[in-house]
């Protein structure tokens, strides 16, 4: 088509001048009544009206989904989606509703690339530290007891414990594991999870392990709820644990935290409490991590799930006139990932939405801040030119190559940076031609073998809702996010 104003023909030169002037200027029928279209003016409405909530916070749930990147987060949502037989691509993960949103800038006091127990510690006390450290600041001398005592700081859980709201953390890891544990614990080796962990120098020189310091805590700064698993550090070798100490931390807890308290390990036991008759509550649901979701019909007989931890701990907590802190943890979508295996990454991913659903469920959010975000990325990454609809645990299929690389071999959606699934040595990569790479066991290619896969750098999400969640925006430091927890509950 010429373009009209090439065409010296008077009057009709002055119509399509004027018609194509209005093509520029307004939006056509076909192009107002798409869907993409329709939705976009949805979703500009509610922006539109979206009012800060100014007001006080009475509680805080803070949500860490562990190694949860952003390309990890679309990869379930659309696994999610799929696997309900809807559109994958544009489905959206629980969290996603949330209004707010800002990125959080990960990098540790000493490292580029942080570790877990770093990137928490940040969140939870407003100052980064050396990773592999917790509760401290970044002048802590890594596996140095000694250290700890003049680095030692103060976290957003102890402070509010002590300021008359109740505390809880809740995690699918080992509740000494490194996330849940910057809730409570002070040490300057993220290992030290029970006196077993410790080397003879660090017991030598008075430094108490993980478990011991969530027990012993004082009342005043101890959490009410703590659920997960890791009951291998709170118990003595004659009753199934691996304490060399021989304590034993059920004991300790039941007895320092009054009558109204309790202890349990199985779901029937979380079950059968009444949360309007306990106030303290120390629930290990396996010796070690628990099982991933992917594994409950074979290793899940009476451990709970996310959910079912996440909203109990709610139930104890809301009784509280003063309100609550509340963290809690997707864990091992992180050890999903660093196994290579993007099936469990994801389904952990899936239940860790479905408990933050639940949970909003259950809170009132014109009281209730709300913020859910990830410690660290991992170098999961959805590559290739897959049709839309095509399962994302499959192969990509690029129109121009037929869905072949370089080496003439398929390759998968889904690959990570490093990690098991990297061809090593002589062996080159792998011909996934007759290979199940949608079948839960199946281990991501990689571009670097290494036994673990390592975390990523780049910046994670922060979503928010409730009263202050419009003070994130923009780029900000992780630390940030404790500056919002604090001013929020006024503490
Ligand atoms: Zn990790």
């Amino acid at each position: 088509m010429s373009y009209p104003a090439l065409r010296p023909l008077g009057g009709l030169l002055l119509a399509l001048t004027v018609s194509q002037a209005a093509l520029a200027a307004e939006p056509v029928a076909r192009q107002t009544s798409n869907p993409y279209y329709v939705s976009g003016l949805t979703t500009l409405g509610k922006a539109l009206a979206l009012r800060p909530n100014t007001g006080k916070a009475k509680n805080v749930i803070l949500f860490v989904g562990d190694g949860m990147g952003i390309s990890t987060m679309v990869a379930a949502r659309i696994h999610e989606g799929q696997s309900r037989g809807v559109d994958g691509v544009s489905n959206s993960l629980s969290f996603e509703t949330l209004p707010y949103l800002a990125l959080s800038k990960t990098y540790s006091d000493d490292t580029m690339v942080t570790d877990s127990a770093a990137s928490a510690s940040a969140m939870l006390t407003g100052v980064k530290t050396r990773n592999g450290t917790m509760g401290v600041d970044g002048t802590v001398i890594p596996d140095d007891c000694p250290s700890i005592a003049e680095s030692t700081i103060t976290t957003l859980a102890e402070m509010a414990k002590a300021k008359g709201r109740w505390t809880g953390a809740v995690t699918t890891t080992r509740i000494t594991h490194a996330t849940p544990a910057s809730t409570y614990a002070h040490v300057a080796n993220r290992d030290w999870e029970g006196d077993q962990n410790m080397s003879a120098k660090a017991k030598a020189a008075g430094c108490k392990d993980i478990a011991r310091q969530l027990v012993e805590a004082p009342n005043t700064t101890r959490l009410n709820v703590a659920m997960g698993g890791g009951r291998s550090r709170f118990q003595p070798k004659d009753q199934g644990g691996n304490r060399a100490d021989g304590r034993d931390l059920f004991q300790t807890w039941l007895a320092k935290s009054g009558p109204r308290t309790a202890a349990v390990m199985t779901v029937s036991e979380l079950k059968s409490l009444d949360p309007a008759k306990v106030d303290h509550v120390l629930g290990l649901f396996g010796p070690e991590n628990l099982p991933y979701e992917a594994d409950r019909a074979t290793q899940g007989a009476d451990v709970p799930t996310l959910t079912q931890m996440a909203t109990t701990a709610v139930d104890i907590l809301s009784k509280n006139p003063k309100g609550y802190f509340l963290m809690v943890e997707g864990g091992r979508i992180d050890m999903g990932s660093h196994a290579g295996n993007a099936y469990r990454a994801l389904t952990e991913t899936e239940e860790f939405s479905k408990a933050i659903a639940a949970v909003m469920a259950k809170v009132d959010m014109k009281n209730t801040l709300i913020i859910v975000t990830a410690d660290h990325s991992h170098g999961l990454v959805i590559s290739g030119y897959a049709g839309r609809n095509d399962p994302i645990l499959g192969l990509a299929a690029d129109e121009d190559t037929g869905g072949l690389a370089k080496d003439k071999k398929p390759y998968a959606i889904l690959s990570y940076a490093t990690g098991p699934g990297g061809a090593d040595g002589e062996n080159h990569r792998e011909d996934l031609s007759s290979v199940d790479t949608k079948a839960p066991s199946f281990t991501q290619q990689a571009t670097v073998p290494m036994f673990s896969a390592a975390h990523s750098g780049e910046d994670v999400a922060i979503f928010a809702g409730g009263p202050q969640a419009h003070l994130f925006q923009g780029v900000v430091e992780q630390s940030y996010i404790y500056q919002v927890m604090r001013h929020a509950l006024g503490l």
